[in-house]
């Protein structure tokens, strides 16, 4: 018989995490208005509102964080967290930040000016957010295919090229700041790019003289990705494919809060020493001075320490095919979800799963909390309530696709949550045509609605 998969770890250290009944999340959920960042985390069962900076961190790690060096200026911490970004990426250059949008508002204030435009394939909210903070914009050069739930191109992340060269062909090169490839594309569903598009996009880069930066936040579960779909990089390791894909680019931001393996921590790396001198001043303005960047000394060890862990393949194995092993229950059980499945999250398809709540009723953020009452399982509403009202007209906008997210966290939850998840969600899809109403708005913000939004059921 072959023997079934076990996780590469046991675990050290246990956190309790509390059971209630049905009443008291209906009661919970109530007195939250029926939004779900208004839930207090002992409210919540399993927590996928986001695998940003929930991991769980390896002995290893919190060893490191013993030895953090504190010193203001060239710490240790800081010098062995220096050597393993340029050892695993390949970049000269390197400044630590807080977190990943901190990267982007230093690196953006050294290269975005008003009247820009900066193309990508679907671009991360606070990267948006920065380009368009500084009255540039943001270009989506994403393939079709990365909008269809249901087409299961193996690389939906990738870049159309012929987007990418209609945006340099109409824009003076003077108003191109670089070309920013996401890896894994966040914004589509951690869907990967393969290493034949980074090539094809630097290599039209380089044909127009613009430089290209990558938005790496999830960048091994992309490598991942790339070693188990993509011909002739099934013998190489991750660290291989990592360092081959960013050598065809000129720089990287990351949010050390997905791959990085830590809760809190970023950084930019960049090979041109004139940007990365721009970038030093912006730096030490907002995040701090150039050897710590808005980071403690023990942070940044633990960092290093992430960073080779989170390229290993037998890390990465049990992260993406968990994530996938969820995914696949669903599918066994005809819920409705993207595929394929995406690196980080599991990503529950709306407008399938319960048609019969009207889009004006919000049938997404319906979904999510009935998924919160019945089985005390936090996900969060990618749809109408979070695409906001158009600025002019001040009426919803109704987005493609209404989507559920499911962010599973690193090393966080077992096989056996993973089964709780979808029996809990195969109960639902079965009373699904019992559900005919979805939720009002009763108070809202101008901008950035969904983390506020006061709701009222109908
Ligand atoms: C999370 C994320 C960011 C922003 O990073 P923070 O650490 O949350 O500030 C940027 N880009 C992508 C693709 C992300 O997933």
């Amino acid at each position: 018989m072959k023997l079934p998969y076990a996780e590469p770890y046991k675990i050290k250290m246990v956190e309790a995490i509390k059971r209630a009944t049905k009443e008291q999340r209906l009661q919970w959920i109530k007195d939250a208005n029926y939004n779900l960042f208004n839930l207090t985390s002992d409210k919540v069962f399993i927590d996928l509102l986001t695998d940003s900076g929930t991991g769980a961190m390896s002995d290893a790690q919190w060893a490191e964080m013993m030895i953090g060096d504190e010193s203001y200026a060239g710490s240790s911490s800081f010098l062995k967290l220096k050597s393993t970004v340029q050892r695993i990426t390949g970049f000269k250059y390197f400044l630590p930040t807080h977190q990943g949008r901190a990267a982007e508002n230093v690196l953006f204030s050294a290269l975005v000016k008003a009247g820009d435009v900066v193309p990508g394939n679907s671009h991360f909210d606070t990267t948006k957010g920065h380009i368009e903070f500084r009255q540039a914009k943001a270009i989506d050069c994403t393939i079709d295919e990365a909008f269809d739930t249901s087409n299961l191109h193996p690389f939906k992340g990738n870049v159309d090229l012929n987007k990418l060269e209609t945006v340099f062909k109409t824009h003076p090169k003077e108003n191109i700041p670089f070309c920013i490839v996401t890896i894994t594309c966040n914004s589509s569903g951690g869907q990967p790019v393969s290493i034949e598009n980074i090539k094809a996009v630097s290599a039209l880069c380089k044909r127009y003289d613009i430089t290209l930066i990558f938005d790496s936040a999830r960048f091994a579960e992309n490598a991942y990705f790339i070693k188990k779909r993509e011909v002739g990089f099934q013998d190489k390791t991750i660290k291989e494919i990592a360092k081959e894909f960013f050598s065809y680019g000129d720089g990287m931001t990351m949010s050390s809060k997905k791959d990085g393996l830590v809760n809190m921590g970023g950084f930019i790396a960049l090979n041109d020493e004139e940007t990365y001198k721009k970038a030093t001043t912006f730096n030490i303005m907002f995040e701090g001075f150039i050897t710590y960047g808005g980071m403690n000394g023990r942070d940044m060890g633990a960092l290093a320490v992430g960073l080779d862990e989170a390229t290993e393949f037998d890390y990465l194995e049990s992260r993406v095919e968990q994530v996938a092993y969820l995914g696949q229950k669903l599918v066994d059980f005809d819920v409705p979800v993207q595929q394929p499945f995406g690196g980080h999250a599991i990503f529950l398809d709306a407008n399938k799963f319960v048609p019969t709540i009207p889009r004006e009723e919000y049938r997404a953020q319906a979904l999510a909390i009935e998924l919160y009452i019945v089985g005390g399982i936090r996900g969060v509403e990618i749809g109408t309530i979070l695409a906001d009202r158009d600025p002019v007209t001040r009426e919803n906008r109704y987005p493609d696709l209404e989507l559920v997210r499911l962010a599973i966290p690193r090393r966080v939850y077992s096989y056996n949550h993973m089964d709780y998840i979808a029996v809990a969600l195969k109960n639902i899809f079965d009373t699904r045509n019992e559900a005919k109403h979805g939720y009002n708005i009763v108070e809202e913000a101008p901008i950035m609605r969904h983390f506020t939004v006061k709701l009222e059921k109908i």
